[in-house]
């Protein structure tokens, strides 16, 4: 190991900066919040450090650098645009054993200064030692994403209970236990779900005793959004990797499923359009089997779980047996293909509301109300209605809209084998009968759907059918 890591209490301790521009006023930034009393170095400032100085944060030497300015000074930081500059104080500082670090130039630095990931009290520091300070970088990218903001809060409220846990549970290993159940179970989750008053409950119940295995189970439902895994949010991959099983729809992408713990269970309870699937009820009965069980289940749904995906239910469902639960929202259908087939669903020249609508055959489409359906600029994004489109062509147009209006249908959105088709709504049932339309897809109704035409930017250009096409 080249380098010792260490965490230095700089509070009130003297920091000398060299240099007044945009790089040493980084480092300033970074030792103040570290409470350090900052001199600075410079014949001159910029801005920043200007206002800093007057504003009496930090203390000026308008001068160059002379070795003498490291007395009683605990650490330095060479932040000049000149080598020569830099070398010196690094030699000075070697001399009077001060540790200097030069910005960017490990061979002069006798200490480095690390990545960091901030959940004060919690902090990472990420090092290569000045060998590839890009992958230093990357790891840290990756941590910001692992450790949510919600580990600070987590170490906060550790740092609170700390003594009444000492008091408690004097044996250190017993200690420990209780800790590694704070931090993995309910208390954790609660502090995720910002609801500290109700982790400081749970962390009292742990205390007591009162808190069992059986209490540690929860699902999370998660949104998988329609395909493309990039769509996914922070909150739902941080979900999935750290998930024990997975209920998924079928509609969630391989790619998705592929982002989940490597070692967790993956149970497919499929839905397939008119198919055999797994009820709702066996659902919610693997559900509530794996959370009693204490595991950490991930319930995960096509696009987003509230928007037709019977995700109110398995929550009321949840609530009513005493399970814990989170939701992470998902980019529903409508959003993503109309992102991805380049159709703004509102415009401020064509359609000033949109709505969903689940265009299921049969009952469903008989219960809509087509006359609100049928107004002029609105935007209708329908849901499952591959084998409803005469019926929404023929209600609509009977209701008043007008059967010139544009029509996009749009298969497998976000995936790499989308396929757009534009139309009319006149023409629609021609479109069902010989598009070879399949699930999953989605119907745009409104000015708007004829924008993809233009704006279409992902995968193949649309293809038109019916009259746009003969006018075309
Ligand atoms: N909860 C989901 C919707 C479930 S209903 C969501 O928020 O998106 C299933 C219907 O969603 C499908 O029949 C289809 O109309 C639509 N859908 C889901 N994914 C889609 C995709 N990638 N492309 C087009 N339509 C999609």
């Amino acid at each position: 190991m080249r380098y010792f890591p260490l965490f230095a209490d700089l509070q009130g301790r003297r920091v000398l900066v060299i240099g007044g521009g945009e790089v040493a006023e980084r480092k300033v930034r970074l030792l103040l919040e570290a409470g350090a009393a900052v001199t600075v170095v410079a014949p001159e400032l910029n801005d920043t450090l200007d206002a800093f100085v007057r504003d009496g944060l930090v203390s000026l030497l308008a001068t160059r650098f002379e070795p003498a300015q490291l007395g009683g000074v605990l650490l330095a930081v060479a932040a000049t645009d000149d080598r020569a500059v830099n070398a010196a104080v690094a030699a000075a500082g070697r001399e009077r054993n001060v540790l200097v670090n030069v910005v960017d130039d490990a061979e002069l630095s006798s200490y480095i200064v690390p990545a960091i990931v901030d959940r004060s009290p919690l902090v990472i520091a990420v090092s290569t030692g000045g060998a590839a300070p890009v992958l230093a970088r990357l790891v840290r990218a990756k941590l910001e994403i692992a450790i949510d903001e919600s580990f600070g809060v987590l170490a906060s409220l550790l740092e609170r209970w700390r003594t009444r846990l000492k008091a408690a549970f004097p044996d250190v290993q017993q200690r420990r236990h209780v800790y590694e159940q704070a931090v993995q179970g309910p208390v954790a989750d609660r502090v995720r779900s910002r609801q500290v008053e109700a982790a400081e409950q749970e962390m009292a119940a742990l205390i007591a005793g009162s808190a069992n295995a059986a209490t540690t189970g929860r699902v999370t439902l998660v949104g998988a959004g329609p395909g493309d895994a990039g769509l996914l949010t922070l909150n739902a991959l941080r979900a999935l990797q750290e998930a024990d099983v997975v209920l998924h729809d079928r509609l969630v992408s391989a790619d998705v499923l592929a982002l989940a713990r490597r070692d967790a269970e993956r149970i497919s309870v499929g839905k397939m359009a008119g198919g055999h699937s797994v009820g709702q009820g066996r659902i919610h009965e693997l559900m509530l089997e794996h959370a009693r069980a204490g595991r950490r289940v991930v319930r995960l749904k096509g696009g987003d779980p509230f928007i037709f995906g019977r995700g109110g239910e398995e929550l009321e469902f949840l609530a009513a047996h005493g399970i814990a639960y989170r939701v992470v929202p998902g980019i529903t259908a409508a959003l993503a293909c109309g992102a991805y087939a380049g159709i703004p669903l509102t415009h401020r020249e064509h359609a000033q509301s949109v709505r969903l609508v689940t265009a299921h055959t049969g009952d469903a489409l008989d219960g809509l109300d087509w006359a609100a359906l049928a107004q002029e600029r609105q935007t209708l994004a329908l849901y499952m209605g591959v084998a409803g489109l005469a019926t929404i062509r023929s209600q609509l147009v009977a209701h008043g809209r007008t059967p010139s209006t544009p029509v996009a249908v749009v298969e497998n959105g976000s995936r790499p084998e989308q396929r757009v088709t534009l139309t009319t709504l006149g023409d629609l049932d021609a479109v069902a009968r010989d598009g070879g339309i399949r699930s999953p897809a989605l119907v745009i109704v409104g000015e708007v759907a004829a924008l993809a035409g233009q704006l279409h930017w992902f995968g193949a250009a649309p293809r038109t059918l019916g009259a746009l096409s003969a006018a075309a």
